[in-house]
């Protein structure tokens, strides 16, 4: 074996990997000679939500493939029958289901990461949709839960993000099968979908099925699994699942880098989430009074109403609320992009904007790109250090802008964002796409660079985690989605997580170990407690 392997992580760090001895004999699949290869498997159980935690491609499709039996695994050999994987899994959990699955006795269905492609592959109304995939005879019961019954008459090809996500996973559900796989079912989800939705996935294991699920937002993935499995290794070249963990154990040893019963460290350091101290920024210089706007789109449907407030030179304002509530528009107005119906943005201010639905028709390579931007600045020690190594944009460079995966072109439009002088920026759903990893790498390159810039940001943003480590403060929205909108001016972390999680009614808890956020289940102990005291996120 090779003991201590050192290679470069893709944000730029060092991670050292210690690979697990007799690591070989684990070797489930090799693309080819120099191609990416996968050690070791997640195990699959009936009646139980199985969590897979790691970065975007170290495997986890590649599993999937494997277990729901579209791909043979050929051992890291020459293998192509099923009878020998059998073999090799021998003793193993899933030596059974591997027999299960050559017999034809197991069906799975997938519910696809990239929902985005489904009006591309489907035509017609989402209720015809659902109605070729309901095999359970759960149509009706299904779009309640998912509150879909408004949209069942829509084209596919007029929804939204957040709508096309629940109507895969609605697709899924209905149908009648073994072993069900969720691939990112969070996207474009706000809060309190993505909770109805991990319910609603709970569920059905709850009856007895085998579910398998990849999520990056760790709130959602600890409120959903039963146990998880971490993946680690190096994006595109291996992979290794862990063992199976209870799913605390597992996001705690995610976050601090090091696998317990592997005994493996992949990361060099630990992410925590400390408490931070309110935010002393008040005391700070104002950046600028933004005045109240009220924007009244021309069928009239929707109305927003947007205090105003003061913005301080240095730091990160949180933008939190539910999908259709104006948050987007209110960040269109800031950016000049929308016409305020009442009220005007007449600042001197330069504004660097990042949109929630990131265009593709640029030709040319990253590089292009960026460097039409400010070629000053790739070169700059600085930005390598603080954004450019820490985002993996370096290995993007040669890439066709119009050719990048979803999670590619989100990290390249943030660091055009980032690249440009402004004086505030604006991000609209930055973690789209991007792994907990990504993510974290994000969050930490705006605040570094607020911070030392002194500059300011405005982030929108449905992950909890990350809203939690990002902010300094938060502009909460409340009111009807679809109907009408209101934005409170900025408030405190601890005001304004009360205030947005009082609005839907849940309630989080700190990890005592790590400080990451938790959601409470509803109605246990803590949930009561806590809404009680009218504390829903801050208690230990
Ligand atoms: P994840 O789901 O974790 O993002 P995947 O299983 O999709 O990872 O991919 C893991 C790696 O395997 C990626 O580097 C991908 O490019 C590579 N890969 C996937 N399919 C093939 C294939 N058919 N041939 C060669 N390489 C592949
Ligand atoms: P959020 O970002 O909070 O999800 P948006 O600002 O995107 O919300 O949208 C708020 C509401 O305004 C939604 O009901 C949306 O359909 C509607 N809306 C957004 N843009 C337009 C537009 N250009 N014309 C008409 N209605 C719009
Ligand atoms: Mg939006």
């Amino acid at each position: 074996g090779c003991g201590i392997c050192v290679h470069k992580c893709p944000f730029g760090a060092i991670t050292i990997v210690n690979l697990p001895e007799q690591l070989d004999e684990d070797c489930v699949h090799r693309y080819g000679i120099n191609a990416f290869v996968l050690y070791r498997l997640p195990v699959v159980k009936d009646g139980m939500v199985v969590g897979i935690l790691g970065p975007n491609g170290t495997g986890k499709t590649t599993a999937v493939k494997i277990l729901s039996g579209q791909l043979i695994p050929n051992l890291c050999g020459d293998n192509e029958e099923w009878d020998n994987v059998i073999k090799t899994f021998r003793g193993n959990e899933l030596q059974n289901y591997f027999e299960r699955l050559k017999n034809g006795e197991i069906k799975p269905v997938v519910k696809p990461q990239y929902v985005d492609l489904i009006p591309k592959a489907v035509k017609g109304k989402v209720r015809d949709l659902l109605k070729r995939a309901d095999e359970s005879g759960r149509l009706d019961e299904v779009a309640r839960e998912l509150e879909l019954e408004n949209i069942l008459d829509r084209d596919i090809r007029q929804l939204s993000g957040g709508e096309l996500q629940r109507v895969a996973i609605a697709a899924a559900l209905l149908r009648d099968a073994h072993f069900y796989f969720f691939d990112e079912p969070s996207s474009y989800l706000d809060i309190r979908q993505r909770l109805r939705i991990a319910k609603t996935i709970r569920k059905l294991a709850d009856s007895g099925k085998a579910v398998l699920t990849v999520e990056h937002d760790l709130a959602i993935l600890d409120y959903m699994s039963d146990i998880i499995h971490v993946v680690y290794g190096k994006p595109g070249a291996y992979g290794i699942f862990s063992q199976p963990k209870s799913t605390r154990n597992g996001i705690n040893e995610f976050l601090r880098g090091y696998l317990r019963d592997e005994n493996v460290r992949f990361r060099p350091f630990e992410i925590s989430f400390t408490k931070k101290s309110e935010r002393k920024s008040q005391e700070g210089e104002i950046l600028v009074q933004y005045p109240s706007l009220v924007k009244e789109y021309e069928n009239g449907s929707f109305r927003l109403e947007a205090e105003g407030g003061e913005l301080y030179v240095g730091e990160v304002v949180g933008i939190v609320g539910p999908n259709g509530i104006g948050k987007t528009t209110f960040v269109k107005m800031l950016a000049g992009v929308e016409k305020p119906t009442e009220g005007e943005v007449d600042w001197s201010l330069t504004v660097s904007y990042k949109p929630q639905y990131i265009k593709t028709d640029y030709e040319g390579t990253v590089f292009d790109l960026l460097s039409k931007i400010d070629a000053a600045k790739l070169m700059s020690n600085f930005y390598k250090t603080e954004l450019l190594n820490p985002l993996g944009i370096p290995e993007l460079y040669d890439r066709q802008v119009n050719e990048l995966s979803g999670g590619e072109l989100q990290r390249v439009a943030i660091t055009a964002c980032l690249l440009r002088d402004a004086d505030l920026y604006l991000l609209d759903e930055p973690s789209a796409h991007l792994d907990v990893e990504q993510r974290l790498a994000v969050s930490k390159a705006i605040r570094s660079l607020m911070a030392k810039n002194e500059k300011t940001a405005l982030i929108v943003e449905h992950d909890v985690m990350m809203v939690d480590y990002l902010s300094d403060r938060l502009i909460v929205f409340e009111g009807e989605p679809g109907k009408h909108g209101r934005a409170l001016p900025p408030m405190g972390m601890r005001d304004g997580m009360n205030r947005f999680l009082a609005n839907i009614g849940i309630t989080f808890r700190r990890d005592p170990d790590t400080g990451r956020p938790r959601a409470n289940k509803e109605g246990s102990v803590k949930d009561r407690e806590q809404k009680e005291m009218g504390e829903y996120y801050y208690t230990a």
